[in-house]
């Protein structure tokens, strides 16, 4: 089963991505978070991407596609795959449709996750990462930079690009680059509309009535 989530930053995308992954057994696939792999290695493409990424922009086309084709290829992917955060302009998408048919795949869902902007301002500036495991923290919870992770062993921190400046342009940069790709995929009758709340549990549960048709 290969499914693509759409939805602006701090949606939820990651969290019903983990949720699928571990029913399902199939892998995610997040650009973001293979860009930051490839930002950990401290190599001259790592520090260009760590430049565009702190600012929100885009980072290049081909080289996000080049990072998405070889994942789709590998083992890992056997099972079928959960696109998150790919595609995210036009163009990606097109190139998408044209790697999936080059090997003879496609995909099965489309669900896009709608959340008012200022809850997803809230979201994204509150959120806080474990350095440890995948464990998502809030200050809204009183939560704090710095607190041990209440999960593994690891001490909670803030992503660069979660300061409101960049999550505002990056909010701004969705509505500009991605949300094109919503009528794209709606004008080909695949995609499946679902307002996100503050209950991952519940958006979960209407997640599983739409793949389980
Ligand atoms: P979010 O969905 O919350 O913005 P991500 O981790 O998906 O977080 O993305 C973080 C950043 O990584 C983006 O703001 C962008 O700079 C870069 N990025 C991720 N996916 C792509 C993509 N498909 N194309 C270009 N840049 C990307």
């Amino acid at each position: 089963m290969n499914i693509l989530f759409l939805g602006a930053p701090g949606c939820g995308k990651g969290t019903q991505s983990k949720i699928l992954i571990e029913k399902y057994g199939i892998a995610q696939i997040s650009t973001g978070d293979l860009l930051r792999e490839e930002m950990s290695s401290q190599s001259d493409l790592g520090e260009k991407i760590r430049s565009i990424m702190a600012k929100g922009d885009f980072v290049d086309d081909k080289l996000v596609l080049s990072l998405v084709s070889k994942k789709i290829e590998s083992n890992e992917c056997k099972k079928g795959f959960i696109l998150d955060g790919f595609p995210r302009n036009l163009s990606q998408a097109k190139s998408l449709d044209t790697l999936l048919e080059n090997m003879s795949k496609s995909i099965d869902h489309v669900l896009f996750i709608d959340v008012p902007d200022e809850v997803l301002i809230q979201r994204c500036t509150g959120r806080l990462l474990c350095d440890t495991c995948d464990y998502i923290g809030n200050k809204d919870r009183g939560e704090n930079i710095g607190d041990p992770c209440p999960v593994a062993e690891g001490t909670l921190y803030q992503r660069e690009d979660d300061k409101e400046e960049t999550v505002r342009n990056r909010l701004e940069v969705f509505k500009d680059q991605t949300q094109p790709i919503i009528e794209f995929y709606e004008e080909k009758g695949k995609l499946n509309k679902l307002i996100g709340g503050n209950d991952p549990k519940l958006l979960a549960s209407k997640i599983n009535k739409i793949i389980n048709i």
